[in-house]
């Protein structure tokens, strides 16, 4: 009985790697950050989490906005779903409301003496104040849960694939994981017009 479960652990085993798709890990080792630049309308994502290189199980979407014009405003908008594991997501999410509580605690802190001046209030200034530490202090809680969830694997707390916008059908990508995007580059061999 004893070794026939250990037979069938042994076989389960054996399947589980049989099964396995040859992980990022075998690939020399991380590399720093790379810029890719490729030419396409569809890209291949490697199914690995872009910070980690763990398998992924949702996605997370980088965009670029490009604004032009001056008496009539335009905007045009492209995102990419890109995938990522479930604690890449917490941290990238932790990370963003770190910045959110950062940018309003500036915000607030540059607002808060004009609103003083202009109703000659001390009162809003205290407040102002008041709130602009409890920003400070949201946005430091936020950081160092992102840190806490990073992993040792993981490229960054940021989000690891940054759009930096297209030219024409030629989109621009930063990657915080050089081994992802060395994985991103044999998957899309045939679009990529620049490397480095
Ligand atoms: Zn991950
Ligand atoms: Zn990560």
């Amino acid at each position: 009985m004893g070794s026939d479960s250990a037979a069938v652990a042994a076989l389960h085993y054996m399947l589980r790697h049989l099964h396995a798709t040859t992980p990022p890990q075998t690939i020399p080792a991380p590399r720093p950050a790379h810029t890719v630049s490729v030419s396409a309308r569809l890209l291949n994502w490697p199914r690995w989490c872009a910070c980690c290189c763990e398998p992924y199980t949702t996605w997370f979407s980088a965009s670029y906005t490009r604004r032009w014009g001056k008496r009539v405003k335009h905007s045009q908008t492209r995102e990419w779903e890109i995938p990522c594991c479930s604690t890449c997501a917490a941290h990238m999410n932790a990370f963003g409301r770190a910045t959110a509580y950062l940018t309003g605690a500036v915000v607030v802190g540059v607002l808060s003496p004009l609103a003083t001046w202009l109703t000659d209030q001390q009162i809003v200034l205290i407040v102002g104040f008041l709130i602009v530490i409890a920003l400070i202090n949201s946005a430091r809680n936020q950081y160092r849960k992102a840190r806490k969830l990073k992993g040792a694997t993981c490229a960054t707390v940021r989000p690891p694939v940054v759009y930096n916008g297209w030219d024409g059908s030629i989109h621009y990508f930063y990657f915080r994981n050089g081994t992802y995007a060395d994985l991103f580059v044999q998957g899309n061999s045939k679009k990529v017009v620049g490397y480095r």
